[in-house]
């Protein structure tokens, strides 16, 4: 009898796998709080919420709850000329804790989906307003805003985006604002952003994910943004990851004065639960929507959109996340990690180690260059995986990104692997310079 692996490994091609070289999939048959339990009852604790997208722990009783009466009640209805309760009453809950100045929901299936939405309001806003050249977007070198085309874009490019690279339209690249940087960048940002083809500045507020988890500012983007307005360009914020209490308040964008026009949610809007994404606006955007013409619409939806069981998860979750418990433990998560933050800083093999609310990333010393490619990424992915948890390397950073329930004895967990990935980093760079 073939095991589960072996048999997935049959039919299935996993994302961003290598299919040749990977090792098998582990079977996962259940979750429990902050575990995956696989096949043979092996637990492994899950430091980056299952590709950030588990918020309150794996099959949450609540969640469930409120799906399975949602299932039972309405599945799924058409959402042009219809409309359901949990889609009105997610929009209506939303807009009451997102920024003032957002007036308007509109549903997609995933985190590109939300961005790809976002691209094309700002694009067919100017469209509409009959400046239809104003059409470039300005976006930080080592953004990551998803896969599809408009979202590859819009991203840094690199080794993901090389085959498609012709595809993808042009952008204006400028750096990200890290701290030391700040004046650079924002002079990178004054030479293009007065120009008349620019529509559009798409960020990932303060936490760059994908990048490596790179922090900057608030200061900075608010005064990024402020440049932006000043010259009517319209400012994006991809909340995808850091939406839904991740950096400690609800919303990144919660840390800045300024608001952003458009705003972008996937990941920890259901909870981890279901696939949803969501792209928010000002009313000014949804306006210039608005005619007796129908060739000024917004052409542009899916199969799937407002699925009402993905809203119900999504109430779920949010209730959750808005509880004083669930604060509570966010606060706690940022504190213990801002005491290992200080314990780790400046030790041999620490390049560096960045925080911001519940995620912490230690960047290795790996000495010679070092890329996602590299031998060290796979050691690192499996000195956590032997220790039976769950944590994805990008090349030399590894990142905890944890549910908020993870307990202070699982995050103890957490920082011993991050510490034997220090004293693992030490003996390679000791055996390379000896060899
Ligand atoms: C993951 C991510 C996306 C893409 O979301 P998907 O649901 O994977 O398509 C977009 N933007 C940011 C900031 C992300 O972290």
């Amino acid at each position: 009898m073939p095991t589960l692996a072996e048999r997935d490994h049959a039919v299935l091609w996993h994302p961003y796998t290598q299919m040749q070289t990977a090792p098998l999939p582990v079977p996962i048959v259940r979750g429990e709080g902050s575990w995956l339990i696989a096949e043979d009852e092996t637990r492994y604790l899950d430091g980056i919420s299952s590709w950030w997208v588990n918020l309150h722990g794996h099959a949450h009783p609540h969640i469930a709850t409120r799906v399975s009466a949602q299932l039972h009640t309405l599945e799924h209805v058409l959402f042009a000329g219809f409309t359901h309760p949990s889609a009105v009453e997610l929009a209506e809950q939303l807009l009451q804790i997102l920024p003032a100045n957002q007036a308007r929901v509109f549903y997609s299936d995933n985190g590109s989906t939300a961005v790809e939405v976002a691209l094309k309001m700002v694009m067919q806003y100017f469209h509409n307003q009959g400046q239809p050249e104003r059409r470039t977007f300005i976006c930080f070198r080592d953004s990551y805003h998803g896969d599809t085309f408009g979202a590859m874009s819009v991203s840094g490019r690199g080794a993901f985006t090389a085959p498609f690279g012709a595809y993808l339209f042009d952008v204006e690249f400028i750096d990200v604002p890290v701290p030391g940087r700040e004046t650079e960048v924002l002079a990178q940002l004054d030479a293009v952003v007065a120009r008349p083809d620019v529509a559009g500045f798409i960020f990932e507020p303060l936490l760059l994910g994908t990048a490596g988890m790179i922090t900057y500012s608030a200061e900075v983007l608010d005064e990024l943004v402020r440049r932006c307005h000043r010259h009517g360009v319209l400012c994006i914020a991809d909340e995808v990851m850091t939406g839904f209490g991740r950096t400690g308040p609800l919303f990144a964008s919660e840390y800045l004065t300024e608001q952003p026009d458009i705003m972008c949610f996937s990941k920890g809007l259901t909870g981890g639960t279901m696939a949803m994404g969501l792209t928010t606006c000002t009313a000014t955007i949804y306006e210039a929507f608005l005619s007796e013409d129908r060739l000024r619409t917004l052409f542009h939806g899916h199969s799937y959109t407002a699925n009402p069981v993905a809203c119900a998860a999504a109430l779920a979750s949010l209730e959750l996340t808005r509880s004083a418990d669930c604060t509570a433990h966010r606060t706690r998560i940022a504190t213990a990690h801002a005491a290992f933050q200080q314990q780790l800083e400046g030790q041999p093999g620490i390049r560096a180690v960045r925080h911001l609310g519940t995620v912490l990333a230690v960047e290795y010393d790996p000495g010679e260059g070092t890329s996602y490619f590299s031998n060290l990424r796979d050691a690192l992915y499996q000195l956590a995986l032997s220790h039976h948890v769950v944590l994805r390397p990008l090349g030399n950073v590894v990142y905890l990104l944890p549910p908020y329930c993870t307990t202070n004895e699982e995050l103890e967990l957490l920082y011993r692997v991050l510490s034997q990935m220090r004293e693992l980093v030490l003996t390679l760079t000791a055996s390379s310079t000896h060899a």
